[in-house]
């Protein structure tokens, strides 16, 4: 068993530290340990950010590029062993895991490109011996709190546009899933990426999160996880008034209408819902099928779902891995025990395996007031309720303290569009379950939260805009 470090300013730390265990949830061993920094650790880790600001953010853009492709081709080269590293410490299955590792690595290259394409502006002034520049700036050390459900994805997307914008960061992965994180960081110092430009710390969660809250020298967090720490995150944020960018929880409706492809909307709702277990902000939490379509709709879905093999994400075929950890079962199962008291019916699945397994659900006969219906499950739960019209479904679509993502399975082009625009959700997928890619800005409405990850928004997240104006002679 390997014990991790963390990485700081270039070097490994952590060595006199106690160690926090890394499970792996598919078979409940311990397969390495991390060290359990705290405040003094986080402190050093923004020394070391702080200090390597002064040249990274000095390096042209056109240098800063060179290392991000650096890096990008290193995580190539190592796809397999981080791959391998986040199936076994998240549960994804290696496919899945593979196929992050890709998605994750787009948005250092994306970033790489468009490092180049930070560009100001002039402004005509309104007086003849004036000028107004508009000049564009790093905002500076920036600290990232991610999630453990993308242990890459989640990193790269906050990382590859701070780096490319010229911030340096400091990381605190989610202690779940720490490993995918050190390896990248790793790979970024191996790459050549100058030391202290990425820190890596890892701990105790509050501890290492209130010492960067109350330091002025990190201007920018940047955090994906629950709705419930993102708030105490922004109340932190506030004393020292710090750029933020939160990703939060989700909700996602399904829609499927009854002009839509039966087959295709299946396999929409079975990509939105089943990846990763179910345990994705954008996962479809709740199916909304019109009722002259909802039997043939359910019958489909229910064979596919039959068709989905729970196991050890490294074993082979494999689609549904374990989920995070034993409370995340027994939510899933409050939320399906609920559902059933209630009046809804189990078509398939309903039961927790063995371990941290849960069999792939369908419900039918769901209602608004179910807890499944209000909350967000993450596990392989499908809740299918009906409706009769458009305008009613968009309502209860729409009635949510969340707006991240929603789907729309229709053919009827005007009304897909028409229905795109009135669902309060920064993300919508017309007729496509996996809307998320680099270059197109990911983020919520209403309470998922604030600012947008990925494409040329995601870089704004990581700029100052400064205003010089000239008083010519
Ligand atoms: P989840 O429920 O998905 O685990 P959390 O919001 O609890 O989501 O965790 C997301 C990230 O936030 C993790 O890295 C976790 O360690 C971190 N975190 C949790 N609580 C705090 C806190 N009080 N301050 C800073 N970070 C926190």
């Amino acid at each position: 068993m390997k014990a991790f470090s963390m990485l700081i300013n270039g070097q490994e730390i952590g060595g006199g530290l106690p160690s926090i265990n890394v499970i792996n949830p598919a078979t409940g061993k311990t397969i390495a340990t991390i060290p359990n920094g705290g405040a003094e650790e986080a402190r050093i880790a923004v020394d070391a950010a702080s200090d390597a600001f002064q040249t990274w953010s000095s390096l042209s853009a056109y240098e800063r590029s060179q290392f991000l492709f650096k890096w990008h081709k290193l995580i190539n080269e190592n796809l397999e062993d981080l791959a391998q590293t986040m199936t076994e410490e998240q549960g994804k299955p290696l496919t899945e895991a593979q196929g992050e590792i890709n998605y994750a690595n787009g948005f250092i290259s994306w970033y790489a490109e468009e490092a180049k394409r930070i560009y100001g502006e002039t402004i005509p002034a309104s007086n003849s011996n004036k000028r107004i520049f508009i000049h564009k700036q790093p905002v500076g050390v920036t600290a990232v709190i991610t999630p453990w459900n993308f242990p890459a994805a989640m990193i790269t997307r906050k990382v590859g546009p701070a780096l490319a914008a010229g911030c340096t960061v400091v990381i605190k992965p989610a202690e779940q899933t720490p490993l995918t994180a050190i390896k990248l960081a790793q790979l970024a110092k191996e790459a050549g990426i100058p030391e202290g430009v990425i820190n890596v710390v890892t701990g105790d969660a509050k501890t290492i999160g209130d010492t960067w809250l109350q330091d002025t020298r990190v201007r920018k967090l940047t955090f994906t996880g629950s709705t419930e720490v993102g708030k105490l995150l922004m109340r932190g944020a506030a004393d020292t008034v710090k750029k933020i960018s939160l990703e939060l929880g989700g909700h996602a409706p399904a829609i499927v209408m009854d002009d839509c492809d039966i087959d295709k909307a299946v396999e929409g709702v079975v990509a939105a819902k089943f990846r990763n277990a179910g345990q994705t902000c954008v996962c479809a939490n709740r199916i909304y099928v019109h009722e002259s379509i909802a039997d043939v709709f359910s019958e489909r879905l229910v064979e596919r779902v039959k068709g989905l093999k729970v196991g050890n994400g490294l074993d082979e075929n494999v689609t549904i891995g374990p989920l995070i950890d034993e409370k995340a079962i027994e939510k899933v199962q409050r939320h399906v025990d609920d559902a059933v008291k209630k009046g809804a019916k189990l078509l398939v699945g309903g039961k927790p395996q063995t371990g941290l397994f849960y069999e792939p659900t369908v419900l039918v006969d769901v209602k608004d007031d179910m807890i499944c219906m209000q909350e967000e499950t993450f596990g392989p739960v499908t809740p299918i309720t009906t409706f009769k019209t458009e305008e009613e479904v968009l309502k209860r679509a729409n009635d949510s303290i969340y707006g991240l993502a929603a789907y729309v399975f229709t053919e009827n082009l005007s009304r897909g569009i028409r229905m795109s625009e009135k669902l309060e959700y920064g993300i919508v997928g017309l007729n496509d379950g996996l809307p998320s890619t680099p270059q197109a800005p990911f983020g919520g409405f209403k309470q998922s939260g604030l600012g947008r990850e990925g494409g040329h928004y995601g870089l704004d997240e990581y700029i100052e805009v400064k205003y010089i104006s000239v008083g010519l002679e």
